[in-house]
């Protein structure tokens, strides 16, 4: 990283237009830029072809551009392929692609390593080591595209940050890499195709809420009882279950998105019939989705996934109830990438 000459993506437009107006340029070349930075991600000034000569030695001689780069790569049996990205100073982060039917789903990390310490995820296992800039979050989206435009010869179809990390500890630069994903002079996908997953910072979800975003909202929930949520999400404790339904309701009537909450069946502490009811209460407060998702067994963590008859009787009550309810399945287990395994930070 150049310490001394700013990153250029951690730019808007507008002040590469106000750079370009101080060096008594005309503003339009901010377009050219901007097209060049992140429709092609092109990380040398010298490349930016359709500049001047005197344009790419101003910018060279004033900016730099940090990126992230693919490091490694590892395909499970079942398709998913797992990303090794390399930051500075020898550390990783992990990023998943998971092609299943039409869908090809890139889940992307927001954090090196995560604050929050969930007992039942393994980058919980991780100290924080840093914020990713909206760049590198940006460019784990577009490698992966790449990635699958040639393993599949199709584009990503949906965009999920839900590896490293708790987003909402992140909140201005996930935002800004959402407007670079969407933006038609960037990877122009719909913001619809976007799902931010929070642990549930509750004052982030509100001041969210009132951005009007248009991306989907997941709650880590795992637990509707505030004694068991506790437990396993530290976080509960100063964002309790009572609060996080105001936040919640106050998204849903400002932007009429309903959210999904996703809750891992853990056998013995989340999955009997009464937290099953205390789920329902829960979802019945705002419209929502629920998605069960099946436990990934992860190394040193003691849960074990639910059996076949609690996962049915319990996916059976929410249904008898009226809860819209999917069931996932684990994918990418084989090679550390399902939900809630994901845990290098060092580079191997
Ligand atoms: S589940 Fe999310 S918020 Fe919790 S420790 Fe893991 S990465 Fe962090």
């Amino acid at each position: 990283m150049n310490k001394l000459r700013p990153d250029i993506r951690s730019l808007s437009k507008l002040q590469i237009e106000d750079f370009f107006s101080l060096n008594n340029k005309p503003k339009f070349r901010a377009n050219q830029v901007y097209e060049w930075l992140w429709k092609h991600r092109v990380l040398d000034f010298n490349l930016m072809t359709s500049l001047s000569i005197d344009d790419r030695l101003l910018l060279d001689s004033t900016f730099s551009i940090n990126s992230l780069t693919l490091h490694d790569y590892k395909s499970s049996l079942d398709g998913t392929v797992k990303f090794l990205f390399q930051l500075n100073q020898n550390k990783v982060v992990e990023g998943v692609l998971i092609p299943h039917r039409n869908r090809y789903t890139a889940c992307i990390s927001s954090q090196a390593g995560c604050s929050l310490a969930c007992t039942f995820c393994a980058t919980g296992k991780l100290k924080l080591y840093k914020n990713l800039s909206a760049g590198e979050i940006y460019d784990q989206v577009f490698l992966i595209n790449e990635f699958s435009l040639r393993k599949f010869n199709k584009p990503i179809t949906n965009i999920v940050y839900m590896g490293m990390g708790e987003p909402f500890l992140n909140s201005t630069n996930v935002l800004n890499s959402i407007s670079h994903i969407t933006s038609k002079q960037g990877l122009n996908i719909s913001a619809k195709r976007i799902t931010v997953s929070t642990a549930g910072i509750v004052k982030i979800i509100k001041r969210i809420a009132d951005l009007n975003p248009k991306f989907n909202l997941a709650i880590s929930l795992h637990s509707a009882n505030d004694k068991v949520r506790t437990k396993i999400m530290e976080i509960n404790k100063s964002n309790s279950l009572k609060d996080l339904a105001i936040a919640i309701d106050y998204f849903y009537h400002k932007t009429k998105i309903k959210p999904t909450y996703e809750y891992i069946l853990l056998n013995g502490i989340n999955d009997s019939i009464q937290d099953a009811k205390d789920l329902i209460d829960f979802c019945k407060k705002t419209p929502s989705k629920v998605n069960l998702i099946e436990y990934n067994q992860v190394a040193n963590i003691p849960y074990q996934k639910s059996s076949k008859r609690s996962t049915k009787i319990f996916m059976d009550l929410l249904e008898k109830n009226k809860i819209l309810v999917k069931f996932r399945r684990s994918r990418g287990e084989d090679i550390g990438a399902a939900c809630g395994q994901l845990a290098t930070q060092n580079k191997k």
